[in-house]
Protein backbone atom coordinates (compact mmCIF):
# COMPACT_ATOMS: atom_id res chain seq x y z
CA UNK A 1 0.00 0.00 0.00
CA UNK A 2 1.38 4.21 -0.64
CA UNK A 3 2.16 5.94 1.97
CA UNK A 4 -0.53 8.22 1.63
CA UNK A 5 -3.28 5.64 1.64
CA UNK A 6 -1.74 3.93 4.52
CA UNK A 7 -1.78 7.54 6.32
CA UNK A 8 -4.64 9.27 4.44
CA UNK A 9 -6.45 10.33 7.72
CA UNK A 10 -3.28 12.04 8.82
CA UNK A 11 -2.37 13.75 5.22
CA UNK A 12 -4.16 17.02 3.39
CA UNK A 13 -5.48 14.50 0.82
CA UNK A 14 -8.79 13.68 -0.40
CA UNK A 15 -10.13 10.76 -2.04
CA UNK A 16 -9.69 11.94 -5.45
CA UNK A 17 -6.19 13.02 -5.23
CA UNK A 18 -4.04 11.34 -8.08
CA UNK A 19 -1.44 9.12 -5.38
CA UNK A 20 2.16 9.38 -6.98
CA UNK A 21 3.73 6.25 -5.48
CA UNK A 22 6.59 3.91 -5.54
CA UNK A 23 5.54 2.16 -2.65
CA UNK A 24 7.58 4.36 -0.10
CA UNK A 25 7.54 4.04 3.70
CA UNK A 26 7.08 1.48 5.98
CA UNK A 27 10.91 0.90 6.41
CA UNK A 28 12.56 -1.40 8.80
CA UNK A 29 13.14 0.06 12.61
CA UNK A 30 16.13 -2.23 13.74
CA UNK A 31 16.53 -3.04 17.02
CA UNK A 32 20.93 -2.23 17.92
CA UNK A 33 22.25 -4.14 20.28
CA UNK A 34 25.71 -3.31 20.09
CA UNK A 35 25.26 0.37 19.89
CA UNK A 36 22.69 0.10 23.20
CA UNK A 37 25.48 -1.24 24.86
CA UNK A 38 27.51 1.29 23.71
CA UNK A 39 25.05 3.93 24.74
CA UNK A 40 23.44 2.89 27.89
CA UNK A 41 20.14 2.73 26.20
CA UNK A 42 17.52 0.66 23.73
CA UNK A 43 18.72 2.06 20.55
CA UNK A 44 16.98 1.92 17.37
CA UNK A 45 17.50 2.48 13.69
CA UNK A 46 15.11 3.58 11.40
CA UNK A 47 16.61 2.76 8.60
CA UNK A 48 15.30 5.29 5.40
CA UNK A 49 17.84 4.24 3.40
CA UNK A 50 15.07 1.48 2.40
CA UNK A 51 12.80 3.33 0.48
CA UNK A 52 12.53 3.53 -2.91
CA UNK A 53 15.47 6.04 -3.87
CA UNK A 54 17.20 5.61 -0.84
CA UNK A 55 16.41 7.94 1.41
CA UNK A 56 13.51 9.73 3.49
CA UNK A 57 12.88 12.27 0.89
CA UNK A 58 10.54 10.11 -0.44
CA UNK A 59 8.09 10.33 1.95
CA UNK A 60 7.21 14.18 1.28
CA UNK A 61 8.08 13.92 -2.39
CA UNK A 62 5.21 11.03 -2.86
CA UNK A 63 3.30 13.86 -1.07
CA UNK A 64 4.33 16.53 -3.31
CA UNK A 65 4.06 15.38 -6.24
CA UNK A 66 0.63 14.02 -6.13
CA UNK A 67 -0.61 17.33 -5.13
CA UNK A 68 1.12 18.98 -7.88
CA UNK A 69 -0.49 16.54 -10.22
CA UNK A 70 -3.77 17.15 -8.36
CA UNK A 71 -3.20 20.58 -8.99
CA UNK A 72 -2.56 20.22 -12.81
CA UNK A 73 1.33 21.09 -12.74
CA UNK A 74 3.57 20.08 -15.31
CA UNK A 75 6.99 20.33 -13.74
CA UNK A 76 8.47 20.49 -10.52
CA UNK A 77 11.87 22.06 -9.82
CA UNK A 78 14.36 21.61 -6.72
CA UNK A 79 17.53 22.73 -5.45
CA UNK A 80 19.27 19.75 -3.58
CA UNK A 81 22.56 18.19 -2.14
CA UNK A 82 21.53 15.10 -3.99
CA UNK A 83 18.60 13.17 -2.51
CA UNK A 84 15.97 15.26 -2.92
CA UNK A 85 17.10 15.58 -6.42
CA UNK A 86 16.89 11.66 -7.01
CA UNK A 87 13.47 11.60 -5.30
CA UNK A 88 12.47 14.29 -7.48
CA UNK A 89 13.56 13.05 -10.97
CA UNK A 90 12.11 9.33 -9.89
CA UNK A 91 8.68 10.42 -8.85
CA UNK A 92 8.29 12.86 -11.69
CA UNK A 93 9.30 10.51 -13.87
CA UNK A 94 6.64 8.35 -12.38
CA UNK A 95 4.09 10.95 -12.94
CA UNK A 96 5.11 12.08 -15.89
CA UNK A 97 5.77 15.68 -14.95
CA UNK A 98 9.25 17.63 -16.53
CA UNK A 99 11.50 17.77 -13.66
CA UNK A 100 14.46 20.22 -13.30
CA UNK A 101 17.02 20.31 -10.69
CA UNK A 102 19.61 22.95 -9.42
CA UNK A 103 22.64 21.34 -8.18
CA UNK A 104 25.67 22.90 -5.79
CA UNK A 105 29.27 22.62 -8.20
CA UNK A 106 31.31 19.86 -6.94
CA UNK A 107 29.25 18.98 -3.84
CA UNK A 108 26.91 16.12 -4.54
CA UNK A 109 27.86 12.15 -4.24
CA UNK A 110 27.73 10.15 -7.03
CA UNK A 111 24.99 7.45 -6.22
CA UNK A 112 22.84 10.29 -5.92
CA UNK A 113 23.85 12.11 -9.74
CA UNK A 114 23.61 8.97 -11.34
CA UNK A 115 19.64 8.74 -10.30
CA UNK A 116 18.83 12.00 -10.67
CA UNK A 117 20.86 11.94 -14.40
CA UNK A 118 19.06 8.26 -14.92
CA UNK A 119 15.47 8.88 -14.03
CA UNK A 120 15.95 12.16 -17.01
CA UNK A 121 15.48 14.97 -14.75
CA UNK A 122 17.19 18.20 -16.29
CA UNK A 123 20.55 19.50 -13.98
CA UNK A 124 21.67 22.47 -13.54
CA UNK A 125 24.63 22.56 -11.99
CA UNK A 126 25.89 26.51 -10.26
CA UNK A 127 29.20 27.92 -8.93
CA UNK A 128 27.81 28.03 -5.16
CA UNK A 129 26.67 25.91 -2.41
CA UNK A 130 23.08 24.47 -1.60
CA UNK A 131 21.91 27.68 -0.03
CA UNK A 132 22.34 29.77 -3.26
CA UNK A 133 20.79 26.77 -5.51
CA UNK A 134 17.76 26.96 -2.96
CA UNK A 135 17.99 30.81 -3.66
CA UNK A 136 18.13 29.86 -7.76
CA UNK A 137 14.84 27.69 -7.91
CA UNK A 138 12.87 30.04 -5.51
CA UNK A 139 13.15 32.24 -8.39
CA UNK A 140 12.70 30.28 -11.12
CA UNK A 141 9.93 28.78 -9.25
CA UNK A 142 7.77 32.16 -8.36
CA UNK A 143 8.76 33.32 -11.94
CA UNK A 144 8.32 30.90 -13.81
CA UNK A 145 5.60 28.66 -12.52
CA UNK A 146 7.25 26.07 -11.76
CA UNK A 147 6.37 23.67 -8.60
CA UNK A 148 9.16 24.07 -6.10
CA UNK A 149 9.67 20.66 -4.00
CA UNK A 150 11.94 21.35 -1.71
CA UNK A 151 10.85 20.94 2.17
CA UNK A 152 9.88 24.47 1.93
CA UNK A 153 6.61 23.10 0.31
CA UNK A 154 4.61 22.00 3.55
CA UNK A 155 3.04 19.11 1.73
CA UNK A 156 7.04 17.61 1.92
CA UNK A 157 6.58 18.31 5.59
CA UNK A 158 3.23 16.72 5.84
CA UNK A 159 4.71 13.62 4.11
CA UNK A 160 7.74 13.16 6.15
CA UNK A 161 5.57 13.49 9.06
CA UNK A 162 4.77 9.46 8.59
CA UNK A 163 7.83 8.67 10.07
CA UNK A 164 6.96 9.57 13.13
CA UNK A 165 4.04 7.78 12.81
CA UNK A 166 5.98 4.57 11.79
CA UNK A 167 7.70 4.72 14.85
CA UNK A 168 5.18 5.18 17.51
CA UNK A 169 3.21 2.21 15.23
CA UNK A 170 6.39 -0.28 15.74
CA UNK A 171 7.45 0.97 19.61
CA UNK A 172 3.08 1.69 20.78
CA UNK A 173 4.04 4.68 21.97
CA UNK A 174 6.63 7.61 21.06
CA UNK A 175 10.59 6.73 22.24
CA UNK A 176 11.75 9.09 25.08
CA UNK A 177 14.49 10.65 22.53
CA UNK A 178 14.49 10.88 18.87
CA UNK A 179 17.87 11.60 17.33
CA UNK A 180 18.64 12.38 13.70
CA UNK A 181 20.73 14.88 11.62
CA UNK A 182 19.72 18.41 10.92
CA UNK A 183 20.18 19.99 7.57
CA UNK A 184 17.96 22.14 6.09
CA UNK A 185 15.84 21.09 9.15
CA UNK A 186 13.05 19.99 7.40
CA UNK A 187 12.98 16.67 8.68
CA UNK A 188 13.04 17.25 12.28
CA UNK A 189 10.01 19.88 11.53
CA UNK A 190 8.18 17.66 10.31
CA UNK A 191 8.85 14.05 12.75
CA UNK A 192 8.08 16.85 16.09
CA UNK A 193 4.69 17.66 13.97
CA UNK A 194 4.12 14.28 13.51
CA UNK A 195 4.78 12.52 17.29
CA UNK A 196 2.31 15.74 18.33
CA UNK A 197 -0.22 15.08 15.51
CA UNK A 198 -0.34 11.40 16.45
CA UNK A 199 -0.63 12.32 20.58
CA UNK A 200 -3.03 14.90 19.65
CA UNK A 201 -5.61 11.58 18.06
CA UNK A 202 -4.51 9.43 20.90
CA UNK A 203 -2.24 7.33 19.29
CA UNK A 204 0.80 7.64 21.61
CA UNK A 205 1.34 8.89 25.35
CA UNK A 206 4.09 10.92 25.09
CA UNK A 207 6.26 12.85 22.91
CA UNK A 208 10.43 12.12 22.73
CA UNK A 209 12.68 14.53 23.29
CA UNK A 210 14.05 15.76 19.98
CA UNK A 211 18.24 15.57 19.63
CA UNK A 212 19.12 17.02 16.24
CA UNK A 213 23.07 17.28 15.03
CA UNK A 214 24.62 19.51 12.60
CA UNK A 215 27.73 19.00 11.27
CA UNK A 216 30.56 20.95 13.11
CA UNK A 217 31.44 22.64 9.92
CA UNK A 218 27.22 23.10 8.52
CA UNK A 219 26.35 24.18 12.31
CA UNK A 220 24.13 27.10 11.79
CA UNK A 221 21.91 26.57 14.68
CA UNK A 222 24.23 25.98 16.95
CA UNK A 223 26.45 29.25 16.19
CA UNK A 224 23.04 30.93 15.86
CA UNK A 225 24.01 32.81 12.88
CA UNK A 226 24.10 31.64 8.88
CA UNK A 227 27.10 29.80 7.94
CA UNK A 228 28.86 31.50 4.88
CA UNK A 229 30.96 28.25 3.16
CA UNK A 230 29.51 25.53 5.11
CA UNK A 231 31.74 22.36 4.81
CA UNK A 232 31.64 18.62 6.16
CA UNK A 233 32.13 15.32 4.23
CA UNK A 234 27.89 14.66 5.23
CA UNK A 235 27.23 16.34 2.10
CA UNK A 236 23.70 15.98 2.64
CA UNK A 237 23.49 18.19 5.31
CA UNK A 238 26.43 20.74 4.15
CA UNK A 239 23.75 23.69 4.22
CA UNK A 240 24.64 27.14 6.09
CA UNK A 241 21.06 28.57 6.19
CA UNK A 242 18.16 26.15 6.83
CA UNK A 243 15.01 26.80 5.62
CA UNK A 244 13.36 25.61 8.58
CA UNK A 245 15.67 26.95 11.06
CA UNK A 246 12.97 28.39 13.61
CA UNK A 247 11.33 25.35 12.87
CA UNK A 248 13.80 23.34 13.91
CA UNK A 249 14.58 25.63 17.36
CA UNK A 250 10.37 25.15 18.13
CA UNK A 251 11.14 21.63 17.83
CA UNK A 252 14.21 21.48 20.15
CA UNK A 253 12.57 24.05 22.59
CA UNK A 254 8.91 22.08 22.48
CA UNK A 255 10.37 19.25 23.16
CA UNK A 256 12.95 20.05 25.99
CA UNK A 257 15.71 18.84 23.41
CA UNK A 258 18.95 19.63 21.83
CA UNK A 259 20.81 20.87 18.72
CA UNK A 260 24.50 19.88 18.75
CA UNK A 261 27.41 20.13 16.38
CA UNK A 262 29.44 16.74 15.87
CA UNK A 263 33.02 16.85 14.55
CA UNK A 264 33.37 14.89 11.03
CA UNK A 265 35.69 12.65 12.71
CA UNK A 266 32.42 11.76 14.87
CA UNK A 267 30.74 11.08 12.08
CA UNK A 268 32.63 9.06 10.40
CA UNK A 269 33.77 6.86 13.04
CA UNK A 270 29.46 6.33 14.22
CA UNK A 271 28.99 5.84 9.99
CA UNK A 272 32.01 3.25 10.26
CA UNK A 273 30.29 1.36 13.44
CA UNK A 274 27.19 1.32 12.12
CA UNK A 275 28.23 -0.69 9.10
CA UNK A 276 31.24 -2.78 11.19
CA UNK A 277 29.07 -3.54 14.17
CA UNK A 278 25.48 -3.57 13.68
CA UNK A 279 25.70 -4.27 10.10
CA UNK A 280 23.76 -1.15 8.73
CA UNK A 281 25.21 0.65 5.63
CA UNK A 282 23.89 4.21 5.80
CA UNK A 283 25.49 7.64 3.99
CA UNK A 284 27.70 9.81 6.20
CA UNK A 285 24.98 12.28 7.08
CA UNK A 286 22.67 9.77 8.38
CA UNK A 287 25.37 9.00 11.11
CA UNK A 288 25.31 12.43 12.77
CA UNK A 289 22.93 11.33 15.10
CA UNK A 290 24.27 8.65 16.23
CA UNK A 291 27.66 10.11 16.33
CA UNK A 292 25.52 13.01 18.86
CA UNK A 293 23.87 10.07 21.01
CA UNK A 294 27.81 8.45 21.29
CA UNK A 295 28.80 11.65 22.40
CA UNK A 296 26.08 12.36 24.74
CA UNK A 297 26.09 9.01 26.44
CA UNK A 298 29.81 9.89 27.07
CA UNK A 299 28.44 12.66 29.58
CA UNK A 300 26.02 9.65 31.00
CA UNK A 301 22.77 11.34 29.34
CA UNK A 302 20.71 8.47 29.22
CA UNK A 303 19.28 5.98 31.59
CA UNK A 304 19.10 2.05 30.66
CA UNK A 305 15.17 1.77 29.90
CA UNK A 306 15.04 5.07 27.88
CA UNK A 307 14.56 4.15 24.10
CA UNK A 308 15.73 5.93 21.69
CA UNK A 309 15.25 6.10 17.88
CA UNK A 310 17.97 7.17 15.56
CA UNK A 311 16.84 7.98 11.52
CA UNK A 312 19.25 6.56 9.54
CA UNK A 313 17.98 8.95 6.65
CA UNK A 314 19.86 7.56 3.38
CA UNK A 315 21.48 4.46 1.76
CA UNK A 316 24.66 3.98 2.20
CA UNK A 317 25.50 3.44 -1.36
CA UNK A 318 24.32 6.87 -2.33
CA UNK A 319 28.01 7.81 -1.69
CA UNK A 320 29.84 4.95 -2.64
CA UNK A 321 33.52 7.66 -2.57
CA UNK A 322 33.05 8.26 1.25
CA UNK A 323 32.88 4.52 2.03
CA UNK A 324 35.53 3.59 0.02
CA UNK A 325 37.80 6.09 1.26
CA UNK A 326 38.13 4.65 4.47
CA UNK A 327 38.45 1.26 3.47
CA UNK A 328 41.61 -0.92 3.39
CA UNK A 329 42.41 -1.48 0.05
CA UNK A 330 41.36 -4.87 -0.87
CA UNK A 331 43.93 -8.25 -1.49
CA UNK A 332 44.92 -9.01 -5.04
CA UNK A 333 46.17 -12.28 -4.89
CA UNK A 334 46.90 -15.75 -7.20
CA UNK A 335 43.61 -17.60 -7.70
CA UNK A 336 44.98 -20.70 -6.33
CA UNK A 337 43.68 -21.82 -2.70
CA UNK A 338 46.75 -22.11 -0.52
CA UNK A 339 48.27 -18.93 -1.82
CA UNK A 340 44.75 -17.22 -0.72
CA UNK A 341 44.70 -19.27 2.65
CA UNK A 342 47.96 -17.83 3.54
CA UNK A 343 47.32 -14.35 2.66
CA UNK A 344 44.47 -14.58 4.97
CA UNK A 345 45.95 -16.21 8.12
CA UNK A 346 43.53 -19.14 8.00
C1 LIG B 1 18.05 15.66 3.33
C2 LIG B 1 18.91 14.82 4.18
C3 LIG B 1 19.24 15.17 5.51
C4 LIG B 1 18.83 16.45 6.13
O1 LIG B 1 17.46 16.60 6.29
P1 LIG B 1 16.85 18.06 6.49
O2 LIG B 1 15.40 17.87 6.40
O3 LIG B 1 17.40 18.87 5.36
O4 LIG B 1 17.33 18.54 7.81
C5 LIG B 1 19.98 14.29 6.25
N1 LIG B 1 20.42 13.13 5.73
C6 LIG B 1 20.14 12.77 4.46
C7 LIG B 1 20.65 11.48 3.95
C8 LIG B 1 19.38 13.60 3.66
O5 LIG B 1 19.11 13.23 2.39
Amino acid sequence: MSLIEKYAAYLPVTPDTPIVSLSEGDTPLLPAPRLSELVGAKVFLKFEGANPTGSFKDRGMTLAVSKAVESGATAIICASTGNTAASAAAYAARAGLRCIVVLPEGKVALGKLAHVSHCGAEVATVRGNFDQALEVVRFLSDEYGLELVNSVNPFRIEGQATGAYEVVDALSDAPAYQAMPVGNAGNITAYWKGYQRYREAGRSQRLPVMLGFQAAGAAPIVAGHPIENPETVASAIRIGNPASWKEAETARDESGGLIEAVTDEEILSAYRLLASREGVFCEPASAAGVAGILKLAAKQFFSPEDSVVCILTGHGLKDPDSALASAPEPLLLDADGPSVARALKL
